[in-house]
């Protein structure tokens, strides 16, 4: 590091190469410092309504859990709020059909393109290639299912949640299932329309239960930060060595996150945060930095592509100010890092 041109305004309280927080005191006050900025923003957004259960959620919390793959957890907030996991749960669908199905019959289903297109969209699902764009969005994650729905029960689906997220206490929120069963018309229509171009070939009915189940997972911040520790680790739990995936379904899973984990708002939050991450309606974020930490947020109000308004600027500015950023680069010199022209360039897009 000696020769490393150091700027002022990042002080050395990232992680290293070797998975220590440097100064995890020193973190958890920036962290706090974080959280009091991108609380700002959550009048600028709105809890999913859609969804009409989840339209009583609180929308003004805020929660995260930074959880480095050496060194103590950083819990701040709303971090042991249970939420509905959402489309994050798309994440634990794939990593189970990756390891259970293999690697060609997935991507047979589905592509592995970013759409540009809204998480529940059905345009160009009925035009050329018949496979959904990729498996982080409605239909993508609807095709995963049905190819796990002969292999797999949901009990599996849970017991393997409970263990890779290492919370035990997750359980299927029955009224957001209720909910979101009774008011889902566009995922049913999507699962039909998958089952007319032979992508689904389970029962519609039954698959479209399974995958409104993974989605109403009850977690917390804390659960996913201990998930994205094990995807940050190459899929295997640093306290039992026990391995959860392969090596090849973890870079899979990450790559994915990076490209498309927040919908049509992916590129530009690779651009601003650089940190594989996976949103959901819920207000839940999965942010995986390799080989650092696994981190979990939680803030209900959304932007307009569904993702957290509020947690997607504290992911901002921790990428910035831990250097947590996929393509950072210590010789950056503060010109180069002063990231207020970027806001400028990218003001129209997501809001972060
Ligand atoms: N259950 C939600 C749906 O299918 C998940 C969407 C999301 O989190 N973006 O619409």
């Amino acid at each position: 590091m000696s020769e490393v041109v150091k700027d002022k305004k990042h002080e050395d309280v990232t992680i290293d190469r070797h998975y220590q927080m440097l100064d995890t005191d020193r973190a958890t006050e920036i962290i706090q410092k974080a959280m009091d900025l991108a609380r700002e923003e959550i009048p600028n957004g709105h809890v999913a309504t859609y969804i009409p259960e989840l339209s009583k959620v609180d929308p003004h919390q805020l929660g995260i859990c930074l959880y480095p793959l050496k060194g103590d957890k950083i819990c701040l907030g709303d971090y042991d709020v249970r939420f509905t996991m959402q489309s994050v749960s798309k994440v634990l669908m794939l990593i189970v059909a990756l390891e259970i199905c293999g690697l060609k019959n997935v991507f047979r289903k589905v592509g592995a393109e970013p759409s540009g297109e809204a998480f529940d969209s059905l345009v160009e699902l009925d035009v050329n290639d018949s496979r959904p764009y990729n498996p982080l969005i409605n239909s993508g994650a609807l095709a995963v299912c049905g190819l796990l729905l002969p292999e797999v029960s949901f009990q599996d689906m849970l017991r393997y949640a409970r263990e890779i997220c290492s919370d035990p206490e997750i359980t299927l929120n029955q009224t957001v299932f209720d909910s979101e069963m009774k008011t889902c018309s566009r995922n049913r229509s999507i699962a039909y329309l998958l089952e007319s171009k032979g992508v689904i070939t389970t029962d519609v009915e039954d698959t479209l239960r399974f995958y409104t189940k993974m989605c109403s997972l009850d977690i917390t911040a804390e659960s996913l930060a201990n998930l994205g520790k094990k995807l940050a680790n190459d899929g295997v739990c640093m306290l039992t060595g026990k391995r959860f995936m392969s090596s090849q379904t973890a870079r899979i899973v990450k790559t994915l996150m990076l490209t498309c984990g927040m919908y049509d708002g992916s590129g530009t939050f690779a651009i601003k945060v650089g940190i594989p991450t996976k949103s959901g309606v819920g207000g839940g974020l999965l942010s995986v930095s390799d080989k650092r930490a696994g981190i979990g947020v939680f803030g209900p109000a959304l932007d307009t592509q569904g993702n957290s308004i509020a947690g997607c600027k504290l992911l901002r500015e921790i990428s910035n100010v831990l250097r947590l950023n996929l393509f950072y680069d210590p010789e950056w010199n503060r010109e180069d890092h002063d990231d207020t022209v970027l806001t400028h360039m990218m003001d129209n897009s997501v809001g972060i």
